[in-house]
């Protein structure tokens, strides 16, 4: 179990595999509908941000990489590669592992009524029901990853920060960490 590990860069790597192993559980429910593979590359959009415990995993894995390849160009993940790849892929953060499963998560709507939404990437639509009528064991429930996360996250940095993507090839190790209420 990752809370078992001291070093909560060293538990993210445990969570990742755990994440690995139960999203492997998931996918396998879906027979072919789950079609992502290397070289799709759609859900790998500019932009991103990641917790700060786990640009630091990436950090310590990948500073070769950082210090001296060229990010990819303004428009997709900087990690891309010109073949769609993802350059970091045993190291890529919680979010790039569950992206083409069924998503579940909940949300509070204004009367602080909690509702329960589903998603899934629109290539991975196509065979099999609609997501609403999944049963819920069939779908990716992010709140309780997100939690576990979250716990790792504050045993880091002690509190949740988030860094963009891009910004860890910068050459002057400047990195703007940006504070945030609900990740
Ligand atoms: S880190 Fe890798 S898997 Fe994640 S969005 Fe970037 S290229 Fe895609």
């Amino acid at each position: 179990m990752a809370g078992m590990e001291s070093d909560p860069v060293v538990a993210v790597e445990l969570f990742h595999e755990d994440v690995d192993r139960a999203a492997a559980e998931v996918a396998a429910l879906h027979g072919g509908r789950i079609r992502c593979e290397r070289g799709c590359a759609d859900c790998c959009v500019d932009g991103l941000t990641v917790l700060t415990v786990e640009a630091e995993l990436i950090r310590r894995h990948h500073g070769d990489l950082l210090r001296t390849a060229d990010p990819y160009p303004l428009g997709a993940c900087v990690f891309l590669d010109r073949d769609g790849a993802c350059r970091i892929y045993p190291h890529r953060p919680y979010v790039c592992r569950t992206q083409g499963l069924p998503l579940s998560w909940v949300e509070e709507t204004g009367g602080g009524q909690l509702v329960e939404m589903r998603d899934i990437c629109p290539l991975n639509e196509a065979g099999g029901p609609p997501v609403e009528e999944l049963p819920e064991d069939a779908c990716w429930r992010i709140g309780p990853w997100e939690g576990r996360l979250a716990r790792l996250q504050y045993a880091f940095a002690g509190r949740l920060e988030r860094v963009r993507l891009r910004d860890l090839f910068r050459p002057d190790g400047e990195v703007e960490v940006l504070p945030c209420r609900d990740c």
